[in-house]
């Protein structure tokens, strides 16, 4: 599917981008991660936000914002070089298209379709202690915080 749009939404977004919303909660277990989306957004003030406690708001929610594009380092142009990576590194963990109110606008759905919702759930936007997997996804960072965002 093309990437086109400047109006496109960043699934792995920060709470304090523009448009920020909560777009699901990250369940299951530090080793299985299993994001649960919301039946519709939710603003990522800060109340929503505090309830994330001592951890940082992007390990306990999935946020959807808008597409920054080329001020964020995973655009390369033309596309989420993130969403690429995502569908060629990480396996399915579904295999039916979840509920997701994210979909009209999001990046990666419309670049990579379904193989990206695929994949999705999985995905936990800040990972403090990545597996080789994560960190070939994300590009790790220096302090070996993983960002998926
Ligand atoms: S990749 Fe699919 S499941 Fe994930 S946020 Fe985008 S539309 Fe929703």
């Amino acid at each position: 599917m093309p990437s086109d749009a400047r109006t496109k939404a960043c699934p792995s977004a920060q709470p304090d981008m523009p448009g920020s919303t909560v777009l699901g909660i990250v369940e299951g277990t530090a080793d299985d991660p299993e994001v649960r989306y919301l039946a519709s957004p939710v603003p990522a003030a800060a109340e929503i936000t505090s309830l994330a406690g001592d951890l940082l708001p992007t390990e306990v929610f999935r946020f959807s914002a808008d597409c920054v594009e080329s001020n964020c380092r995973h655009f390369d142009g033309r596309d989420c070089s993130l969403a690429k990576r995502i569908t060629a590194v990480l396996p399915p963990v579904i295999d039916v298209l979840p509920r997701c109110h994210a979909r009209p606008s999001c990046r990666w759905w419309h670049q990579e379709g379904a193989a990206a919702c695929f994949r999705c759930p999985q995905v936990v936007t800040t990972t403090v202690w990545p597996t080789p997997e994560q960190m070939t996804v994300a590009e790790p960072s220096q302090t070996g915080e993983t960002h998926a965002s």
